[in-house]
């Protein structure tokens, strides 16, 4: 079950946004229904930020040298229960949220895949939760690793704004027994891009869906050359390594996934194509 929610056609001026009438996914992965929420959109990324590619292979897969890419976050919501993964810059989030009718103070918990900026944008304004009742969750080496080996201003104050309420996790492997955070919801470990970074399983048997942060930043290339990695990667081989074994994953246990970096609707299904694999979007 997926439907598009053709908000921008239901006010004038906001039909005048190209992107108004794209900005919220809706998806179902079993009980949960899942909200993809546009933050940012652009167009022309940077290709020198691929790592491990040659010249000929970006021609190949973007030509130009200019794709599009996005920045989302994901809302969870299962009767009364309302989750969200990751926060953006905090800005669309909060009017998407508003445009489905939740409250941020009905959000019991926030899952994060990782501690950059563009995931954690919307946890507080100066000092002040943004999400006031909600617990914070991500796995303990991310949290290590931006607070103490590294220490980021930023995430330093993302965490301190929820005080005791940052709840930390050791993701299991992937393919290992899972261990859930919150009902219906397991972390699985995918470190590369950052030491902590983190996916999020949604639902149960035949309906679910991973929710990956930057697993991926530029699909045109990263589906069909997964080994191709970023500049934004703490560890690019081993981005590159858990990305591939993730791709494999899925595609072969027919999981559907959803990316923080993908494009609208930035949901769907993995298949293998060549050496690599290809990308089919929800609703398609
Ligand atoms: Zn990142």
């Amino acid at each position: 079950m997926k439907k598009n929610i053709m908000y921008g056609f239901l006010f004038g001026a906001m039909a005048m946004n190209a992107f108004a009438a794209d900005e919220i996914f809706t998806y179902k992965a079993g009980a949960f229904d899942v909200y993809m929420l546009v933050e940012s959109r652009r167009q022309g990324g940077n290709s020198s930020i691929l790592l491990n590619v040659s010249p000929e292979q970006i021609a190949r897969y973007i030509p130009g040298g200019s794709y599009e890419s996005e920045t989302n976050t994901f809302v969870i919501r299962q009767g009364r229960r309302v989750v969200v993964v990751d926060t953006g810059f905090g800005g669309a989030i909060f009017d998407s949220m508003k445009k489905l009718g939740i409250d941020p103070a009905q959000v019991e918990a926030v899952l994060l895949t990782h501690l950059h900026g563009d995931h954690i944008g919307g946890l507080q304004r100066d000092g002040k939760a943004l999400f006031p009742n909600a617990k914070v969750y991500l796995a303990k080496q991310e949290k290590d690793y931006w607070t103490q080996t590294n220490v980021n201003a930023g995430a330093v104050a993302a965490l301190a704004a929820y005080g005791s309420k940052v709840e930390t996790f050791l993701p299991a492997e992937l393919g290992a027994k899972l261990t859930e955070i919150i009902p219906g919801i397991s972390p699985i470990a995918a470190f590369g891009h950052t030491p902590g970074h983190t996916l999020y399983l949604v639902g149960s048997g035949g309906d679910r869906l991973l929710i990956w942060g930057d697993l991926m930043h530029v699909q045109n290339i990263q589906f069909p050359l997964p080994d191709v990695s970023v500049s934004y990667d703490t560890d690019p081989k081993a981005a590159a390594a858990i990305r591939r074994k993730v791709l494999e994953y899925v595609s072969a246990n027919k999981i559907a996934i959803g990316g923080i970096h993908l494009v609208y609707p930035a949901i769907g299904t993995v298949r293998p194509e060549g050496s690599g694999w290809s990308f089919v979007p929800a609703g398609n």
